[in-house]
């Protein structure tokens, strides 16, 4: 479930040439200032990155000093994509790009992208920046989801920049930042919409076969773009349910913001629900609730069908929807496998496993337990004090109790996180309250310490004994 980061040598790759079309070359901003706050040492020791001292991390990170052998210039992506259901031709890296890419030690392709980079032909009326509570807001998200099994870019740097920025939704002025991804990828949905409203089927075809060969790593068969889009609905159902299980609310499903990988990124409006509330909505500004909790599949699987529609243009139409109706049944697939992987149990099979996923959520709603802290005290398949064996004494757990009545595994709790007596969460109060530490006094140890606290979640869900 989760991906074991592998140490590696650095090695550049500059694949995105085989796109000549997809970016345009920008300069970075020049920043008043350039101080570190986070630096992911554990992602970039597999990227062969690790070793950078500060001012050398500090001169890639900040100042964007090209990294030896891979891309000499940064490059703002091209890409259009649906924004809550409008097409939008008018996006792209607007505060963004891509820096470098390099092989991982697993052999994977990957980026280094930015957000708050500077200006580019593509930023519009913006002016091209982060704020440092959304660079903080994304190292709490990207640790957040990684601990839970999510399939997410890391947060690989944060480097405060010295500005003050006017926001309509933050306190103004506010700390700018710029933050460095590490990414499986940066071709969205939205890349091959802008090929398709183009009518550009070179450039569909160039894309489709990037995305097999060097981002999935297969051969083409005779029909790549089915191919593609089969790959894109096993791996998007799998990201859906994985929010799920999570509790996640990501807020701004838009095409330009789905990964063709199904790799999770570009964290602004989340949140995690403390309930199981389908309705739950993280954005302020989704007035219709189009992201909620309980429609992240439906508008997940809503943008994997306009892949499918400009994939149109380079193959028939049957095959593709034969593979966008491989969606809800993936996805449920997934929900059930996340959710017992979650819980610290074997794999009981469709049935069970979708009754134990039924009754939890008869039990969380019914009882308002909140879904954090119904898989910590279930972790395992069994209560393991009587405070918790109290809490799930009601009717409304009845039936859950029996549906995992005889799962229980010792080895899911060995780690000494389950000793404790709180899970690790992260609901909207905790993130203002870290941020305001920040804000308010430049307290960075509260962040710090929850990292630490979110790495040792992740260590006690992947079964180890220490935190690596
Ligand atoms: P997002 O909501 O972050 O996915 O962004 C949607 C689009 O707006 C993308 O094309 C961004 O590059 C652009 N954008 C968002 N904020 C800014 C900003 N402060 N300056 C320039 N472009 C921005
Ligand atoms: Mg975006």
């Amino acid at each position: 479930m989760i991906l074991a980061p592998q140490p590696a040598k650095f090695t550049p790759a500059t694949d995105i040439a085989a796109l000549p079309t997809i970016g345009v070359p920008v300069r970075p901003a020049d920043f008043p200032r350039r101080l570190l706050r986070f630096r992911n040492d554990r992602w970039a020791e597999t990227v062969g990155l690790d070793h950078l001292d500060e001012d050398r991390w500090i001169a890639h990170f900040g100042s964007f000093e090209p990294l030896e052998g891979s891309l000499e210039q940064p490059l703002a992506l091209r890409y259009h994509g649906h924004q809550f259901r409008v097409y939008n031709p008018e996006i792209g890296d607007g505060r963004g790009f891509l820096f470098a890419q390099m092989r991982d030690g697993l052999g994977r392709l990957m980026d280094l992208g930015t957000k708050g980079s500077g200006q580019t032909p593509y930023s519009r009326f913006g002016d091209g920046r982060l704020t440092l509570k959304g660079g903080v807001r994304e190292i709490l998200a990207t640790e957040m989801l990684e601990a839970l099994g999510v399939p997410t870019s890391k947060t690989f740097s944060i480097i405060e920049t010295g500005e003050e920025l006017m926001r309509n939704d933050e306190p103004s002025p506010t700390r700018s930042c710029v933050l460095v991804r590490l990414s499986h990828s940066h071709i969205r949905i939205g890349s091959f919409q802008r090929a398709a409203a183009m009518e550009d089927t070179d450039l569909l075809r160039a894309l489709t076969d990037y995305a097999l060969t060097r981002l999935y790593g297969v051969e083409p068969g005779d029909d790549p773009a089915a191919q593609l889009l089969d790959l894109v609905v096993e791996r998007t159902a799998d990201l859906a349910a994985s929010y799920m299980i999570a509790g996640f609310v990501h807020g701004v499903l838009n095409s330009d913001n789905i990964n063709v990988t199904g790799e999770s990124f570009d964290y602004g409006p989340w949140r995690f629900t403390p309930y199981w509330e389908p309705a739950f909505t993280a954005a302020y500004f989704d007035h219709q609730g189009l992201y909620a909790f309980g429609r992240q599949a439906e508008a997940i699987h809503w943008d994997v069908a306009q892949l499918a529609i400009a994939l149109r243009q380079i193959t028939e139409t049957e095959p593709l929807v034969k593979a966008l109706e491989r969606f809800p049944d993936l996805y449920s697939n997934a929900v059930r496998r996340r959710f017992c992987w979650r819980l610290g149990i074997g794999f009981p099979g469709e049935e069970r496993s979708g009754t134990l996923l039924e009754t939890a959520v008869q039990g969380m709603t019914g009882d308002r337990v909140m879904i954090d802290r119904f898989f910590f005290d279930w972790r395992g398949g069994q209560l393991r004090n009587g405070e918790a064996r109290d809490r799930y004494a009601g009717e409304a757990w009845a039936d859950f109790r029996d549906a995992v009545d005889g799962l229980a595994n010792e080895a899911a709790t060995a780690h000494p996180y389950w000793d404790g007596t709180e899970p690790c969460s992260m609901h909207i109060e905790e993130v203002e309250s870290l941020w305001s530490a920040i804000a308010d006094r430049d307290d960075w140890s509260p962040l710090y310490q929850k990292v630490d606290r979110i790495r040792m979640m992740r260590a006690a869900h992947e079964g180890r004994s220490s935190d690596g």
